[in-house]
């Protein structure tokens, strides 16, 4: 339960933080709200001789509405979200993702930038994201690029991160109005990770027609999936129960779980399904509240 000796290190800016995550190559590591990454180095799965703290750069700690984005700094603290009057009045889809996250003590700590560029498809974000449509800036030696998020995610603990890029930005097109999102969480006991999630994010006009829908789905496989049938399905159709029906079948076909100690994997597939009609249902009251 001790971690390796590492070298700490503690930039001031964005550029000195990438100039040594460039000198110490694979050998440094990014930490940030350190609830993923500290209990790897305890039980020695990750071991880098380099730790960048990132806590203490300026101005990655925000969430605010710019130029047609919701825009979340990657230092947010998942207790900020949850305390935010912008999240709670327009972007219920990410309260509900906050608070079904671990407990309060690791929230105080855990930042969104983290929970995504950990890359662990049991983490709750990415599922939310996709569903939203979210763009993922990263910063590196290169400059500044923007990753849609459907491209973020490779495989388990992978993402489009290059080596020495540090994820700063979290970018979400305002939604029109007519919309909504719910997240719904299986868990075996508070605090846990998921044994299934389903993020869910529509667009209804006012004749109760489906103009955007995003599905995303949590730990039902080795990356977090965008349920794109389910979605597509949707498109153009009376936002009935029938029509969330058939997305909730597309989407649990679309799913890969497999069995472990939270259940069967034809348990999960059932669970898939009942939590994206769940999903949808509140997203549709919340459109047309
Ligand atoms: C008891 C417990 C229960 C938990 N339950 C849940 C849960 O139910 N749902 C859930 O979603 N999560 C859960 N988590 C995980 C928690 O939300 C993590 O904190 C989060 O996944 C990582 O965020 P962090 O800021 O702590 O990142 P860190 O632990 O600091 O870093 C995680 C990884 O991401 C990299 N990284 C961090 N920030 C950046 C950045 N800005 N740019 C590039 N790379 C970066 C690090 O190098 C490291 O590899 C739980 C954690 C604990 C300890």
């Amino acid at each position: 339960m001790i971690p390796q000796s590492f070298e700490y290190l503690r930039p001031k800016t964005v550029s000195e933080a990438i100039t040594l995550l460039e000198k110490h190559g694979e050998a440094a590591k990014i930490l940030s709200g350190g609830q993923s990454l500290i209990p790897l180095m305890k039980v020695r799965l990750a071991r880098p001789e380099y730790i960048v703290d990132i806590n203490r750069l300026p101005d990655l700690q925000y969430i605010k509405e710019e130029s047609g984005f919701l825009k979340i700094g990657a230092l947010t603290r998942e207790a900020e979200l949850e305390a935010s009057e912008l999240v709670r009045a327009k972007y219920p889809v990410i309260l509900d993702t906050a608070r079904l996250i671990a407990d309060p003590q690791v929230r105080n700590m855990a930042t969104v930038g983290g929970n995504l560029a950990h890359g662990d498809p049991a983490n709750d974000h990415p599922a939310t994201m996709l569903a939203l449509g979210a763009e993922i800036v990263a910063v590196g030696k290169n400059g500044e690029r923007a990753i849609p998020i459907n491209e973020f995610f490779l495989s388990v603990f992978t993402t489009a991160l290059e080596q020495g890029e540090i994820l700063t930005e979290i970018r979400i097109p305002i939604p029109p109005s007519g919309s909504g999102g719910a997240y719904f969480k299986l868990e075996r006991k508070v605090g846990d990770f998921a044994t299934v999630g389903v993020a869910a994010q529509v667009t209804i006009d006012a004749a109760g027609v489906c103009r955007r829908a995003g599905i995303g789905l949590t730990n039902v496989g080795p990356i977090p999936i965008k349920a794109i049938r389910a979605e597509q399905s949707l498109i153009a159709k009376n936002l009935d129960d029938n029509q969330i029906n058939q997305a909730a079948n597309l989407a649990a076909e679309d799913s890969q779980p497999s069995s472990d100690l939270r259940g069967p994997a034809k348990y999960k597939l059932a669970m898939v399904r009942e939590l994206t009609k769940r999903a949808l249902t509140r997203a549709r009251e919340r459109a047309r509240s």
